[in-house]
């Protein structure tokens, strides 16, 4: 069955073996999906998953779960997975502002965030996906030790990611401002589909790694 040729996003992703349907009742059970015991890592607003399916391609010994809220922008992820399976990645549809319905107490020992929408306007501070309200969900089911990254170019962004952190009782392991021309940062850094886009136009790319 070849998914470009379905019309219907919303269709295609519910018949789906790739995406996790009734996500919540997943939760604490994600090591019976995938049948192993490996370790759980998940991209918040993945996009159309260049990202997330690298990683996944790149560390067989760890399951990844791609989370986009629109049907039309995971479609495109379904495509590329079509062509190539990997049986440690998997896809969800949701808002993750219910995110801490899906994943039990300390099943989750990395977060990715990568150029999340700024949402600019005060008023709509709370829907950024790195802001305090969103690191007191990742809270409910981030390991212990574990850690999140968050990558982007926005400056204005990733100043109030940062000033969210002491107020929300996480800190800064690393920090860089151009991450692209740090030695030790860049290390093994997989682009992004944003990330490709923004800095071929010349504009860092700010990354922290945080923790409680
Ligand atoms: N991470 C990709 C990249 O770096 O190329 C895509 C970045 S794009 C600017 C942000 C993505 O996050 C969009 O696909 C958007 O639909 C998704 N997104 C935004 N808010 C979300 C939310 N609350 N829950 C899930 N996905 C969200």
């Amino acid at each position: 069955m070849r998914l470009r040729n379905i019309a219907g996003s919303r269709d295609v992703i519910a018949e789906s073996p790739l995406v996790v349907h009734e996500p919540e009742k997943a939760k604490g059970k994600w090591k019976e999906i995938f049948k192993n015991d490996h370790p759980l890592r998940i991209e918040i607003g993945m996009g159309k998953g260049k990202f997330i399916y690298e990683l996944a391609e790149k560390n067989p010994e760890v399951n990844y779960i791609g989370i986009e809220k629109y049907s039309s922008v995971l479609l495109r992820a379904l495509q590329k997975m079509e062509e190539a399976p990997l049986p440690n990645l998997l896809f969800i549809r949701m808002d993750a502002e219910e995110i801490a319905e899906v994943f039990g107490r300390e099943e989750v020992d990395r977060i990715y965030l990568n150029f999340s929408d700024p949402w600019p306007k005060d008023r709509h501070a709370k829907r950024r996906l790195p802001s305090k309200g969103f690191l007191a969900r990742y809270d409910q089911f981030l390991k212990k030790e574990g850690v999140l990254e968050f990558k982007t170019d926005n400056k204005a962004l990733f100043d109030f990611a940062l000033a969210q952190l002491p107020e929300a009782g996480w800190e800064a392991l690393q920090v860089t401002y151009d991450l692209h021309h740090d030695d030790r940062m860049k290390e093994g850094n997989i682009m992004t589909e944003y990330e490709e886009k923004f800095s071929s136009k010349g504009n860092p790319i700010y990354k922290y790694i945080i923790k409680r």
